[in-house]
């Protein structure tokens, strides 16, 4: 039996007891930054394992590694661990027992998968030459980003620049599929938060008012200019406003209304023009109305690189392992995630895990209140990744 057959059939072999871990992570899932008891079930499964050589980073992540028979290269496996604010709506026996809290962006998925990925690795670690270490990330949905946080880490930067690999489950892709993007794969994101302040008053006297709402409209539609004339066509951008408070009433006028929005694109140069501008904009907009506007920027992750050869090399590993009708090519994905953070420093590869299974209604979107997986999607997540940290030691 060759690595990838035995890699195969112990991903096949293993695979229910990481659905119970995947049941077990969904039924109590954690805020960013809060995974204390995520982190300290991870430990203890990653000791069950065998593995021993395990530091702590960012308080609630972990790095573990595993040693091949013979020194050679290094290669990081990264999952993340975080749950959103979400309340969940599935009626499922593995549901969330930490009511508004929810696993509705696949982590737990993620992170089971490593544990397998582990496992599997720790079994033939005979056959390794070189080394495996298996990051445990805590905080990808929140700003400033658990990555950010475990590079400032000595035990990661004594690592130096590696090949990094992570994978993130994507309910639009059928489960048994996986796919690649090569280049800039996710967008940057800034999240913004703008106060128009005016005068408010009566609304039957607009004579004497500076009426932030109408400034706040004329923002709001003048923005998109950003996108529609001054960002170059060949540069996906992206501006959206989700919240705008204006809380007066049907004849009060308030004094100032707060808009919060995001704004995303591929380009590093771009992304820091496109925020000055849009500053000079709502600024000079609302002084000529009369009024002022603030705008504040929580500067989000960077761009997210796939490294074009090592993910060459992987979607080839890929097609080895799944056949090439179950390898697809992806387009870029305005979505953000810290995972970026390493792409800029290391080679790196980002790549999608199909969980969708339409005839069993499995089909709800992240970070919605319905979201879930096909768990035969693990077995994927676990072997596959354990298939492509043997390919990039070099051995096959
Ligand atoms: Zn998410
Ligand atoms: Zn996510």
């Amino acid at each position: 039996m060759d690595v990838r057959e035995k890699i195969e059939s112990l991903a096949q072999k293993f695979v229910p007891e990481f659905v119970a871990v995947r049941r077990h992570l969904h039924q109590n899932p954690e805020l960013s930054f809060q995974e204390y008891d995520t982190c300290a079930y991870i430990k203890k499964r990653l000791q069950a394992i065998g593995i021993t050589d395990i530091a702590s980073v960012a308080e609630t992540g972990l790095l573990a590694t595993i040693e091949g028979r013979q020194k050679g290269d290094t290669v990081l496996l990264r999952a993340d661990m975080d749950a959103l604010p979400i309340l969940e709506k599935n009626k499922v026996s593995y549901a969330s027992k930490n009511d508004g809290v929810m696993h509705a962006c696949g982590h737990d998925a993620h992170s089971a998968s490593l544990l397998l990925c582990a496992k599997i690795l720790w079994e033939i670690k005979e056959d390794l030459n070189g080394s495996i270490k298996l990051l445990f990330q805590p905080g990808e949905e929140v700003v400033p980003g658990g990555a950010s946080l475990v590079m400032q880490e000595k035990a990661y930067q004594d690592l130096g620049c590696l090949p990094h690999i992570g994978q993130h489950v994507q309910p639009n892709l059928p489960v048994g599929k996986v796919g690649f993007c090569s280049g800039k794969f996710m967008a940057s994101m800034d999240e913004l938060f703008l106060t128009i302040n005016g005068k408010g008053g009566h609304g039957a006297m607009p004579e004497s008012l500076i009426d932030p709402v109408l400034i706040a409209s004329h923002i709001i539609v003048a923005a998109q200019q950003l996108v529609s004339r001054m960002a170059s066509p060949r540069t996906p951008s992206v501006l959206s406003f989700g919240k705008v408070i204006a809380n007066g009433a049907v004849n009060i006028v308030p004094d100032e209304v707060h808009i919060e929005g995001t704004f995303r694109t591929f380009d590093k140069a771009w992304r820091k023009d496109a925020l000055q501008r849009l500053e000079k904009l709502v600024t000079s907009i609302a002084e000529g109305m009369g009024g002022s506007c603030e705008l504040k920027i929580n500067h989000g992750y960077p761009h997210l690189v796939n490294d074009t050869v090592l993910t060459q090399d992987m979607k080839s590993a890929a097609i080895e392992y799944l056949g090439s009708k179950n390898v697809v090519d992806l387009e870029p994905w305005m979505a953000a995630e810290d995972f970026a953070y390493y792409s800029q420093k290391n080679p790196s590869c980002f790549y999608l895990l199909g969980v969708g299974n339409e005839q069993k209604g499995i089909r709800s979107g992240l970070h919605t209140q319905t979201f879930d997986i096909d768990e035969n999607a693990l077995e994927i997540g676990g072997g596959l990744m354990a298939w492509l940290a043997v390919k990039n030691l070099g051995h096959s």
